[in-house]
C-alpha cells in the first residue's frame, strides 16, 4: 500500500509542525501557503512557551506536553533553537498569583515564589523589583518564524512539497468526503486535507456550511533596535511583557487586544515601548523600531479546535491560539490520528464541534 498523500493548508507554526510530523511518519506531503512561507500570526507572535495561570488541569498537561515536546523537537530539528530562558511573572493581584502558585505547583509546575532581592538576582536589569513574583525556570521562547521555516525546512527534507503562493480557495466534496483542494492552478487530490490556514480556516469552511464560533483579537508588539544584552528571562508585568531576541531586540506586547480597536497603533507602540524604557535597566536610550499588528486565530471558548470538524472524512482541522507553545503536541497528536487513526487522550476536549454554530 502506498503511502497516504496529505495537503497541509497553511504554513505557520501549526501548519509546519503537523507537515513535519506527517513526514516523519512516512506520509506524503503537500503543504499550500497562501502568501510566504512561515504564517502569519506565528511571525507577529510574542512566542513565550508556557503552561502559565489560567489553565484548567486537562489544558495544562496539555501546554506541560508540548512544552516537553518542543525539547524533542530541538534534538530532531537541525536549525531549531529554543531559548529556555525562564519567565518571571507578577501580572496578576498577590491573592490570584499565589493561587495560580499554589494550584499549578501541586499540578508539578516548577514555580518559585521570590521577593525583590531574588527577583532581581534573577533579573538584574528590573529597575522596579515586584515585592512578590513567581519564577518559572522551565519556560523559554523561540523565534517563531525561524522555528516555522526550520520545520517546513525539516519537513521538505524528507520530501514534503511546499508551494508557495497558492491559496487553496476551496475544499472539494465528493459524497461526505473531501477529496482534495481546489487551487488557481487547478484541483489537488489528497487522501487527507489538514486545515492549518490559522484564521484563514474559517472561510474555507464556512463555504462547505460549517460555521465555527472562530475569533481573530489583534495583538500589538512593539520592537525595540537591537542592543546589547540586557534581559536574561521572560517578564509578565501588569503593564506588558518583554523579552529580548536572539537578535536582541526587546519586544514587548500587552493583554490589552480590546483597546486596540479605533486607537493609532503607532501610538499605543510609543506609550509601550515608554514603558519598557522606564522598566528595563539600559533600555532608557534605547528606540522603538517598528511594531506588529497581528491576529491570534481564537477559537470561541479559547480552547484548540483539533480534529475532524462535523465528521467530515477527509479533513482535518488544526487551530488554536497559544499555538507556538503548542505546536509540537498538536502537530504530532494530529499525525498519529490521520495515519493511524489514534486520538492521543490530551486531545479529547478539544473536538471542533463543541463550536458549531449551526448544529441545532
Ligand atoms: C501578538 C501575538 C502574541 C502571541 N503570543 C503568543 C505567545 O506568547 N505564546 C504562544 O504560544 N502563542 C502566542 N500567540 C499565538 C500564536 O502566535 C498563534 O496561535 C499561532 O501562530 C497560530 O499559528 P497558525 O499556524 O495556526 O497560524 P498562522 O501563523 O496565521 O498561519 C496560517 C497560514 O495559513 C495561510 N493561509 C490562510 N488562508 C489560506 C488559504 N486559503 N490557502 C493557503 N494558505 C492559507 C496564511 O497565509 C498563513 O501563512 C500570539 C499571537 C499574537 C498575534
Amino acid at each position: 500500500m502506498g503511502s497516504k498523500h496529505v495537503i497541509v493548508i497553511g504554513s505557520g507554526i501549526l501548519g509546519a509542525s503537523t507537515a513535519w510530523h506527517l513526514v516523519q511518519a512516512g506520509a506524503r506531503v503537500t503543504i499550500l501557503e497562501a502568501a510566504e512561507p512561515g504564517g502569519m500570526a506565528t511571525r507577529d507572535s510574542w512566542a513565550w512557551l508556557n503552561a502559565s495561570w489560567g489553565n484548567p488541569e486537562p489544558y495544562f498537561r496539555l501546554r506541560i506536553r508540548s512544552m516537553q515536546e518542543w525539547k524533542r523537537l530541538q534534538q530532531q530539528v537541525a536549525q531549531l533553537q529554543v531559548q529556555w530562558s525562564g519567565g518571571l511573572l507578577w501580572d496578576l493581584p498577590p491573592d490570584a498569583l499565589e493561587a495560580y502558585a499554589g494550584e499549578h505547583s501541586a499540578w508539578g509546575y516548577g514555580i518559585e515564589r521570590v521577593d525583590a532581592a531574588r527577583a532581581l538576582q534573577i533579573e538584574p536589569a528590573i529597575l522596579q523589583p515586584p515585592e512578590q513574583a513567581l519564577y518559572v525556570a522551565q519556560e523559554g521562547s523561540v523565534d517563531p518564524l525561524a522555528a516555522a521555516m526550520a520545520l517546513l525546512a525539516g519537513a521538505q527534507d524528507g520530501g514534503a512539497q511546499l508551494l508557495a503562493h497558492t491559496p487553496a480557495t476551496g475544499l472539494r466534496m465528493e459524497q461526505h468526503r473531501v477529496i482534495g483542494v481546489d487551487t488557481p492552478q487547478g484541483l489537488l487530490e489528497a487522501d487527507e486535507v489538514v486545515l492549518a490556514a490559522g484564521i484563514g480556516s474559517a472561510a474555507l469552511l464556512n463555504d462547505l456550511g460549517l460555521h465555527y464560533r472562530i475569533d481573530a483579537p489583534p495583538g500589538l508588539l512593539v520592537h525595540s533596535k537591537p542592543t546589547i544584552p540586557l534581559l536574561r528571562t521572560l517578564l509578565m508585568t501588569p503593564d506588558l511583557h518583554v523579552r529580548q531576541t536572539t537578535q536582541g531586540r526587546l519586544v514587548a506586547g500587552t493583554d490589552y487586544a480590546g483597546d486596540i480597536a479605533g486607537a493609532d497603533p503607532r501610538e499605543l507602540a510609543r506609550q509601550l515601548h515608554g514603558k519598557v524604557q522606564a522598566m528595563v535597566r539600559g533600555a532608557e536610550q534605547l528606540e522603538m523600531d517598528f511594531y506588529t499588528l497581528g491576529r491570534r486565530p481564537t477559537p470561541g471558548d479559547g480552547f484548540p479546535m483539533v480534529g475532524r470538524p462535523s465528521g467530515l472524512a477527509g479533513l482535518y482541522l488544526v487551530l488554536s491560539h497559544s499555538g507556538i507553545t503548542l505546536a509540537p503536541a498538536l502537530g504530532l497528536f494530529a499525525a498519529a490520528e490521520l495515519l493511524q487513526g489514534v486520538r492521543d487522550p490530551l486531545l479529547i476536549p478539544y473536538q471542533p464541534d463543541r463550536l458549531l454554530q449551526n448544529n441545532g
